[in-house]
Formats: structure tokens, sequence, C-alpha cells
């Protein structure tokens, strides 16, 4: 249960004056559902202005605060901007200008002859000085010159800054101390601010130790959590499996292993000897082959006489692992079985007998596999292909509750950075495929400008035309979500008018079954373009489909290109991934393009990638997505995490874990940050 003292931060974003049904979406795109949630929604950066007596005393292109009084106004025929001519103390004149709707509110603000404080960007209109929509208009000065330092917030649409910054002022007028869970000779030595004192100047301007500690404490409550979760494992008891090796000697390969392949099933093989239940992280780039190692691992469960099962995140995937595990395993006679939430009457009923009496000792399927109605005589080894790229880790632990704990092994195609795998997954034990099955095609992977867009559908075309297939990939993100699910419905609508029935369209927003009925044409070659936003990126795998189109590729993760990128080059057949790219991009931009180019090394482009942006990231730059932190960036992650792991770990083994007065303050901490699976376990456990 969390503590009472957290409550009112739980409390529902309406439960904030000003907060009716009107906004309750435009909050909910920013994840803004809870009071707790405001309280972290961080400002990108801050807007600096000048008070100026007049106008002289600015330059153009500068945000100032002035007083001005309008003089005349001006407004144009047709649909053209109103302008407010205005004057200063000096008598230099500007423009102020309203477009479009904004400009009813105009007149009202600035009437003729009286003086206002005008706070905004001083900008010139050709030979006239201009000031277009004023950030603010006030009477006084008092209020004008209090706005100098202002937070710049991430918004969605249909909120403005005023807005949202009233609601997380009030939300952070309204927090309660809490007692300190750093710990006190590392607080001193950060010289950081208390907590309370640290939201507050978080959201007041630049404050490097304020957003650190925020960040700080982000990054100690996860590697507390992942660090109980793995002491609690390690307390559990789970059945020690050792297999003779007689049915992994039948599988059907037509290659041998890598040597990163033997590695890691000996890895995995010891795990499975002991009695503490395995927590083991398979990291391998997509193609790297993963699932044969997962194979072997559960055919030493059904060596030992034990069940397997193995988790995917969708229907297709359970389907492609089914089809793929029972080729390999048919030597072995072991029966296989596929269970989705699709599968209904007579099959499905065979299954579930065929799993509680232990017949079938394998099965392949969605979450179904854990459903109540599911019974196993003897599971003792769960594997999880990746879904979120976050969530494996959590997942993981959590499908250790319960009496008889199975081994678990997740496997994830996010080849990330060292610093962030402990980040991640704390210190679970991690297997790395970090070598590629030999005679893999390069895929020639090219940087395109976006102007030659009549190019890459004339080779699309061309590409079709040969009977292989291809992708084409839209961007998804938060921030502008309507949008580009607006630009990805125009794509597919004027890629549909060039081929008609051959291209099909997939987004997150479409119906479960229609998302899955498009993929299933695409996979079975009935439909030769999918256009898609980011749903294809986990696990697809179409051999035929050789091209690959990213639109806007400087707009998404590294990690995520490379991802994306390994659907295709998946059969024998050169493949191409073409990455569009629109004019104006920043070094870091063109450098991150260009390593895509350079390389296919999932875990260097990692690296790399984070070095790039690491190194000078600014506030408010970080990507979404990258990391499972809302508040740590990048550069953060690196410089904070080492020590937040120390300090969970002083707490942990030192200081009485969560019992104790740091401890108690801690379990707070726990819960601000939604870590407390970690707590739960605990308890559960
Ligand atoms: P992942 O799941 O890691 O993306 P897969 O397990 O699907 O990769 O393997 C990708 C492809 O490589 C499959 O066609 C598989 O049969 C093949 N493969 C796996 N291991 C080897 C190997 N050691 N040598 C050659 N091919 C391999
Ligand atoms: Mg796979």
């Amino acid at each position: 249960m969390r503590p009472d003292r957290l409550n009112p931060l739980f409390v529902a974003a309406d439960s904030l004056k000003g907060v009716g049904p009107g906004l309750a979406r435009p909050l909910e795109r920013l994840g803004l559902t809870r009071v707790r949630d405001f309280l972290y929604h961080l400002p990108d950066r801050f807007v600096q202005r000048r008070a100026v007596a007049n106008l002289d005393e600015a330059s153009v292109g500068e945000n100032i605060v002035v007083a001005l009084t309008p003089v005349e106004y001006r407004a144009s025929t047709g649909r053209g901007p109103l302008r407010v001519l205005a004057s200063d103390a000096a008598g230099n004149v500007c423009a102020i200008s309203y477009f479009g709707r904004a400009s009813y509110s105009g007149k009202k603000q600035l009437p003729l002859g009286e003086t206002r404080w005008i706070a905004g960007r001083l900008d010139q209109y050709g030979q006239m000085l201009q000031i277009v929509h004023p950030d603010h208009v006030t009477e006084e000065s008092g209020a004008a010159l209090g706005q100098l330092v202002e937070p710049v917030y991430p918004l969605s649409e249909g909120l403005t800054q005023g807005r949202l910054a009233a609601l997380i002022h009030q939300a952070v007028a309204g927090v309660p101390e809490l007692p300190e869970w750093i710990e006190p000779g590392l607080f001193d030595k950060m010289k950081l601010p208390a907590w309370r004192d640290a939201l507050e100047l978080a959201h007041k301007g630049e404050h490097g130790p304020a957003r650190d500690r925020l960040a700080y404490d982000e990054l100690l409550a996860n590697s507390l959590a992942l660090m109980l979760v793995r002491n609690a494992n390690r307390a559990r008891h789970g059945t020690p499996l050792a297999g003779d090796g007689h049915l992994r000697a039948r599988i059907d390969l037509p290659f041998a292993l890598t040597g990163a392949q033997t590695r890691s099933i000996a890895e995995i093989e010891a795990d499975l000897a002991q009695q503490a239940p395995m927590l083991r992280l398979l990291q391998g780039d997509v193609g790297s082959g993963k699932t044969v190692v997962a194979l072997e691992a559960m055919l030493i469960a059904v060596e030992a006489g034990a069940q397997a099962a193995m988790l995917a995140p969708t229907e297709i995937l359970a389907r492609q692992h089914f089809e793929t595990l029972k080729r390999m395993a048919t030597g072995t006679g072991v029966e296989i079985a596929l269970l989705t939430g699709r599968d209904k009457g007579r099959a499905r009923e065979a299954t579930l007998m065929g799993l509680h009496d232990g017949s079938i000792p394998i099965v392949v399927g969605t979450h179904a596999i854990f459903q109540d109605a599911v019974q196993y005589r003897n599971l003792a080894l769960v594997v999880i292909d990746e879904q979120h790229r976050f969530g494996v880790g959590q997942r993981l632990m959590l499908a250790q509750k319960g009496k008889r704990t199975p081994h678990c092994l997740a496997m994830t195609a996010t080849p990330i950075p060292r610093t962030l795998t402990l980040a991640q997954y704390g210190e679970m034990d991690v297997s790395r495929l970090d070598e590629m099955p030999p005679g893999r095609q390069p895929i020639d992977t090219r940087v395109v400008a976006v102007e030659r867009m009549a190019d890459v559908i004339a080779g699309v075309e061309r590409h079709l035309a040969t009977g292989q297939q291809a992708y084409w990939v839209c961007p998804m993100v938060r921030e502008l979500e309507s949008e580009d699910l607006a630009a990805a419905e125009a794509r597919y609508a004027e890629l549909k008018l060039r081929f008609g029935d051959d291209v099909v369209l997939v987004h997150g927003q479409l119906r479960p079954e229609a998302k899955d009925a498009a993929m299933e044409r695409f996979a079975s070659g009935g439909a030769k373009l999918l256009v898609a936003t980011t749903v294809i990126e986990v696990g697809v795998d179409v051999p035929n489909a050789t091209l690959m189109v990213i639109e806007q590729a400087e707009r998404f993760g590294l990690a995520q290109l490379h991802q994306l990128r390994g659907r295709v080059g998946r059969g024998a057949a050169a493949s191409t991934c073409l990455l569009l790219r629109s004019g104006a991009l920043s070094e870091t931009a063109k450098r991150r393009l260009a390593l895509m180019r350079e390389t296919q090394d999932g875990f260097r482009i990692a690296e790399e990638d984070l070095d790039l942006r690491g190194g000078g990231e600014l506030l408010g730059t970080r990507q979404s997505g990258d990391t499972p932190f809302r508040v740590a960036n990048l550069e953060q992650i690196r410089r904070l995490l080492p020590l937040a792991h120390d300090d969970a770990r002083l707490l942990i083994e030192r200081d009485g874990g969560l019992t104790g007065e740091r401890g108690s303050a801690a379990r707070l901490l726990l819960y601000l940050f939604e870590r407390d699976w970690g707590v739960q376990l605990l308890r559960g456990g």
C-alpha cells in the first residue's frame, strides 16, 4: 500500500483547479494524469527576457519586456494580420502583430492611448520593428518584471504554455515535505537541494543541482527496486534442471552454432542446474540467432522432465516462433503447442489438457499462456521475447511471483550500451550474442534528401516489379502524434494511388484485429508494400522484403533505426535501406545518420550514439523512448547512475534496507517513482 502522505500526489489531474474535461486529453497525451506527473514535467528550457526602457536599448531577435502605448490599429484586407502600432518612451514605433483568430484579442488587449507592458521577441518586418503575438500583455510593471525568466514546457495540442505553467505551479505549491532518502554523506558532498526545494527550483530557472537531484532520485529508485528484486530472487527456490543432451543432439540445424551462441547456451545451462531461479537476459541483435538458443534452453528443461513456455509479444510473432521451433525440433519428437487468445474450442481444450498432464512439454504463445485457466504440470522455464523495450526487466521479475519459481530467460534485440544495461536490468545476468552468423549480406544503407521523393517512389515501383516486397516507415512521436498520424495516412493514400491494393497500412491506433490482418497479408505476400509507423519494430520476419524506406530518419533514435533496418537483409537477396532526411540537419544529426551508413554493428551504434548525444546534450533535447527514465537524461544517467547504484547498495547492505529511518524514506521514493513493484515483490516473497 502506498504511504498515506503520498496520496495527495496521486490524485487525478482534474483535482487541480482549472482542469476540466477539455484539458484531460491534451494532458493525458503528455502523460500528465496525476498531480505527481506535473511535478516531474520539467521545462525543456527557459526564455530569458531583458527589461528595456525603450526599443533603442534592444536588438532585433532579443526577448524583451518594454512599455508601449498603442497609437493606431492597422487591419489588413482579407486574411492578413492586425498590426497595432505602438510607441515607446523615446518615441520609437513598433508593430504588434496578430495573425488569424488572435487578431480578435489584439484590440482588446491593447486599447489605444493606454500604456501596456509587453513581453515578446523583437523582430524586424521590412523597415519596421515588430513583435508577433506577444507572450504577455500586462497593465502594470510588477507582473511583467516577474516574467523575465519563464519555463518552456513540452506541450501537446490544446494546451498553452501559460495554462500548463499555472497547473504545474499549483501542483508544486501543494507538495508535502518528505524525509531525505539520499545517503547523508553523498547528499552533502554533491551539494544537492532537498527534494521539495529541488522541485521548486527546477521549474523556476536553469538550476543544475536541482535537475540533478530529481534525476538522481529517479535513478536511485530504479536501482533500488531492481536490487530488491534481485535479492528476493536469490532467496527463492526453483527446480535445478540438468539435461543429458539426448534431445539437443537431435535438433535439425543446417549450420554450426557461432561461438557466441555456444557460450550463451553454456551460461544458461549452468544457471539452470542451480537451485536459485535463473534470471538472465539474452541480448543479441536482430538476426544474431536467439531462437536456437531459446530452443536449446527449453530442451534442457524437457530433458530434465519439466515443461518450458515461450512468451511472445504478439499473435504473429507467437506463430512465427512456433513454426520455426517446430521445424528445428522435428527430429527430437518433442511436441510443441501454440496457444494464443485466438485459439478456441476443441483444439484449445486439447492443448490445455496436454499442458495440465504434462504430455505437451513446450508451449509457445501470447500472454494467454499465463492465464488462470492454463495449468502446467511442471513448468520450470519461461522464455520471454521482448515486447516493450523497457518492460522486459520488470515483467521478467514479476513472472517470479508465486510459490514455485520458474527459471527465466528474457530475450531482447535492443543492443544497449553497458551503462544502460545496468540501468534497465539491474544486476541481472547477461549473455550477449555479439557475433553474427556467417554469410549475412550487408544492407546497402543510403541517406537521401527528402526532395528526391519522386525518385524514391519510382525506385520502390521498380523494386516491387521484381516480385520483392518493401517497408515504408513513417515516424510517430508522442509530441506530434496527430500530425504524424495524418502524415502517415497521407503517405499511404499517395502510395495507394500508385500501387493500389498492393499497399497496406499499419499503425498503433488501429484495432488489433485490423493490424494483424494487414500484417498477415504482407507476411503471406498478398500485399507488396507495408506502410507503417514504428509498430513493425519488433520481430516481424519477411525475408522477401528487401527494401526499407524510412521517412524523416533524423527523428528516430539510432537504436530504433537500427532495429527497423534489421527487418530487411533477412533473406538471400541483397537489401537496401533508404534513410530520407529533411534539409536542415544539425551536425550531430548528420553524424548520426552517417554512422548508420557506416556500420551494422548494433552494439557499436549504441555506444557511439550515447557518445554523440551524451556529451553535448542540453536540457530538453533528450529523445523519448531511448531510456526507461523520464527525468534523467543520458548525460545524467552516465554521471549519476554509478553513484545511485552504490547508494542503493549501501542502503540494502549496510543501512538495513527498507527498515529504519532512511529505509522508510526510500520506500516513499519507490512509490513516488512507481518502482513499488520492488516493494511488493519483497512482501509477496
Ligand atoms: P534473432 O531472433 O536473434 O533475430 P533468429 O533466431 O531469427 O535471430 O535467426 C536469424 C536467422 O539466422 C535464422 O534464419 C536462423 O536460422 C539463422 N541462424 C541462426 N544461427 C545461425 C548460425 N549459427 N549460422 C547460420 N545461420 C544461423
Ligand atoms: Mg527473434
